[in-house]
């Protein structure tokens, strides 16, 4: 079986930022260290860090006082980042800087007076961090809508495909006096995107590794699945199924950008010996 695997496939520059400055603060060996969630939308990866000590929490009440927080790739919100200060917290921001740059257009649109739309997805952890700095005043948009105003400001969450930004762009054309848009969709997620649609149309089956969670595997699993039908994600090998396989002759295999560089490699290797 030929495996076929686009060029950009393990982290992704923010994630990989993200691991090696946890990485490095866990090996300074200086009290506890805490994410608030889950550091990276990639289970393996979260619990491996995990076994290196490093703490998930659902709220910041559970961090310790000498404990350090490490700001998650989707960023966090307005609030938590103020209790954080207001505690006197040590913390470590691992923001992606794409996902900043989605932030600070967001709220320069809003301070100069534009209605702001963020398209993505409203449970996405980095879409919320987003609004929070809106004082949660925005609109979350997942498809074309129209909205009535005179001055409406657009932005997009980072893994958003050009597409569904596109026509949400559209729809806001028919409906706002003037529209100003950001797009903040990162070069990463764009890149992958293509690939994706191009190596989906040179093989008989398409992979696609990564978290159940995780909002760009998920994106670049619907855009391939577009083009091949037989296109299944994944998380680890252990969700193959030797059925899936029958006549087919090339594997088109990649993962999001939070899937580690060691499960695509370990599929491969068991694609190739299948
Ligand atoms: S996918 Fe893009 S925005 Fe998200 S962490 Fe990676 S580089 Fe940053």
């Amino acid at each position: 079986m030929e495996v076929i695997r686009p060029k950009h496939t393990g982290f992704c520059f923010g994630v990989r930022r993200a691991i090696e400055r946890v990485m490095k603060e866990v090996a300074k060996g200086q009290g506890k260290i805490y994410t608030l969630g889950p550091i990276i939308h990639n289970p393996q990866t979260v619990s491996m860090l995990k076994e290196q000590g490093v703490i998930p929490v659902d709220d910041l009440s559970q961090v310790e006082d000498d404990g350090t927080v490490v700001f998650r790739t989707h960023g966090i919100k307005k609030e938590e980042e103020a209790y954080i200060r207001e505690r006197g917290l040590k913390s470590i921001d691992a923001t992606c800087p794409f996902v900043k740059r989605v932030r600070k257009h967001a709220v320069y649109l809003w301070e100069h007076g534009y209605k702001v739309v963020i398209a993505g997805d409203k449970n996405h952890p980095e879409v919320k961090s987003v609004l929070s700095y809106l004082d949660n005043d925005g609109i979350v948009l997942r498809e074309s809508c129209s909205i009535e105003g005179r001055k409406v400001g657009v932005v997009s969450q980072t893994t958003l495909d050009w597409e569904t930004f596109r026509s949400i762009v559209a729809g806001l054309l028919d409906g706002a006096e003037e529209v100003r848009v950001y797009d903040t969709i990162c070069r990463s997620t764009r890149e992958r995107q293509k690939e994706i649609v191009e190596t989906a149309g040179l093989v008989d089956l398409m992979l696609i590794a990564g978290g159940k969670n995780s909002s760009n595997t998920t994106r670049l699993y619907e855009l391939a699945k577009k083009v091949q039908p037989r296109t299944y994600h994944i998380e680890t090998e252990s969700d193959l199924h030797l059925e899936w396989f029958s006549g087919v002759c090339k594997v088109g295999l990649t993962g999001g950008a939070s899937t580690p560089d060691f499960i695509i490699d370990s599929l491969d290797r068991r694609l190739k010996n299948l």
